[in-house]
C-alpha cells in the first residue's frame, strides 16, 4: 500500500496503444523503421554536430521544433527598435510577424492573397520603401501549398543592405533552394516533414553576411535558450577550443534526424526534388479528373511537399477529412490560417512521396465524396 496521497493514474500502468497511420497531412510524416532504429540508440552525453552541407560554418540543430529555429532565427537577427519586412502570403508570415513585434521590432509586412506569391519586383519596392534590416520569406507555404519563387530576392535583400531570412520548413527536401547560390542568409527546416524524422529538431543555418550582424550586436537576443552565441559554441560552430554546456539537447532526436540527413544524401537532393515534384504532378492529375479543384492556379506556384484543394462544394470538409481517417486510416488535414474552411491539405513528404500513396488518397477521396453528406448549393 502507498502512503501517498496521489495515486499514479490507472492509464500509465497500461501500454499506450499507438495505431498505425498513414500520415499524408501537412506534418508529421510517417517515419522509416531506419530512423526509428537510430533514435533508439545508446545514450551519449557529447555529440557530434552533423550538419547540412552548406558553406555555411554555423548550421546546426535547434533543439526545439520549427517554431524554435523560427523564433531563433528572428530573436538573433533583429534587435529592439530595428526594422523586419514580413512577405506575408499565408499563416507563416503572419507567425512570424508576431513573432517580431514581441520583441519590439518595426514590423511591416506585404501582405497578398491566399493562394499568391511575390513577384521580385513587388519584393524590391517594399524593400526600398521600408529599408528593413532583415527580409522574412516562406518558401514552402504549407498554409496554403504555395512555393515562393526565391531567385533574385538574394541580391534585392543585398541591394537593399538587409538579411534574407527565408522558412522552408515545409519544402527543404522536396523543392529546390540553394541557400549559398540564391544569396540566402539564414534559412531553418523541421524534422518531421520531408526530413521523415520525429518531430523536435529543427536545422538552421547562418551566411557569413548573417554572424558579421548576430554576432555583433548591442543587446542580448532576448531568448538565452535560443541565442546563437551559446548555440554555436555548443555545436562547436564557433573558433572557441571548448564547448560549453548549455542545455541538454534532445540527444535520441539528434540520431534521428541525422538518419533522415543521411537517408536524402543517399537518396541524392536532385533525385529527392525530382520525385516530389512527380509524385505530386502525378496527385494534381488525378484530382482533376475527379472533378476536384487545386486551389494554387499557377502550376509552377504549386508546392510539390504540400497540396492544397478547393474543399469540395456541398460537403462539410472536417467530414471528409473525419471519414477518410476512419476508413482508410489515412491522416488529411483541412486549411490553417487564411485557407481555414477553404481548402483540404495533403502532404506528400520524404518516403511518403510516393505514386502509391497518391494512390491511396486518391480512392480514399473518391470515397469520402460518395458516403459524406452533400448539401444541394
Ligand atoms: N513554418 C512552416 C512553413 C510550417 O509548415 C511549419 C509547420 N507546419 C512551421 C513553420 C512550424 O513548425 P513546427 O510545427 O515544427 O513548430
Amino acid at each position: 500500500m502507498s502512503s501517498l496521497s496521489v495515486l499514479p493514474p490507472e492509464c500509465l500502468l497500461q501500454p499506450f496503444p499507438v495505431p498505425q497511420r498513414l500520415m499524408l497531412g501537412p506534418g508529421p510524416s510517417n517515419v522509416p523503421a531506419r530512423i526509428i532504429a537510430a533514435g533508439a540508440q545508446p545514450m551519449l552525453g557529447h555529440l557530434h554536430a552533423e550538419t547540412i552541407e552548406t558553406r555555411n560554418r554555423v548550421t546546426l540543430a535547434v533543439s526545439g521544433p520549427g517554431h524554435a529555429a523560427m523564433e531563433c532565427a528572428i530573436f538573433n537577427s533583429l534587435e529592439p527598435g530595428e526594422s523586419i519586412l514580413i512577405a506575408v502570403n499565408g499563416i507563416w508570415g503572419e507567425r512570424a510577424a508576431e513573432i517580431a513585434e514581441r520583441i519590439g521590432a518595426k514590423v511591416n509586412t506585404v501582405v497578398t492573397s491566399a493562394g499568391g506569391y511575390f513577384t521580385n519586383e513587388e519584393i524590391e519596392q517594399a524593400l526600398d520603401k521600408y529599408r528593413p534590416v532583415v527580409f522574412f520569406l516562406t518558401h514552402g507555404e504549407s498554409s496554403t501549398g504555395v512555393v515562393h519563387p526565391i531567385d533574385g530576392i538574394g541580391d534585392l535583400c543585398h541591394k537593399y543592405n538587409c538579411l534574407f531570412l527565408v522558412d522552408s520548413v515545409a519544402a527543404l527536401g522536396g523543392t529546390p533552394i540553394c541557400m549559398d547560390e540564391q544569396g540566402i542568409d539564414i534559412m531553418y527546416t523541421g524534422s518531421q516533414k520531408v526530413l521523415n524524422a520525429p518531430p523536435g529538431t529543427a536545422p538552421i543555418s547562418f551566411s557569413e553576411r548573417a554572424c558579421q550582424k548576430i554576432f555583433n550586436r548591442r543587446t542580448k537576443p532576448i531568448s538565452y535558450f535560443l541565442d546563437m552565441s551559446w548555440l554555436a559554441n555548443y555545436w562547436g560552430c564557433d573558433d572557441k577550443p571548448v564547448r560549453a554546456y548549455h542545455h541538454t539537447g534532445p540527444v535520441s532526436s539528434f540520431y534521428g534526424l541525422r538518419e533522415s540527413l543521411a537517408i536524402l544524401a543517399e537518396t541524392g537532393l536532385e533525385n529527392s526534388w525530382k520525385r516530389h515534384k512527380e509524385v505530386a504532378e502525378y496527385f494534381h492529375k488525378g484530382l482533376e479528373e475527379m472533378g476536384l479543384k487545386l486551389f494554387v492556379q499557377e502550376k509552377k506556384a504549386r508546392l510539390p511537399t504540400v497540396t492544397t484543394i478547393v474543399a469540395p462544394p456541398g460537403y462539410d470538409w472536417r467530414e471528409i477529412t473525419g471519414y477518410i481517417m476512419k476508413t482508410f486510416n489515412i491522416e488529411i488535414s483541412g486549411g490553417l490560417g487564411p485557407s481555414a474552411g477553404m481548402v483540404l491539405r495533403v502532404g506528400l513528404m520524404g518516403c511518403n512521396s510516393s505514386k502509391a500513396n497518391v494512390d491511396k488518397v486518391l480512392e480514399a477521396l473518391a470515397d469520402a465524396l460518395k458516403h459524406c453528406h452533400k448539401s444541394r448549393v
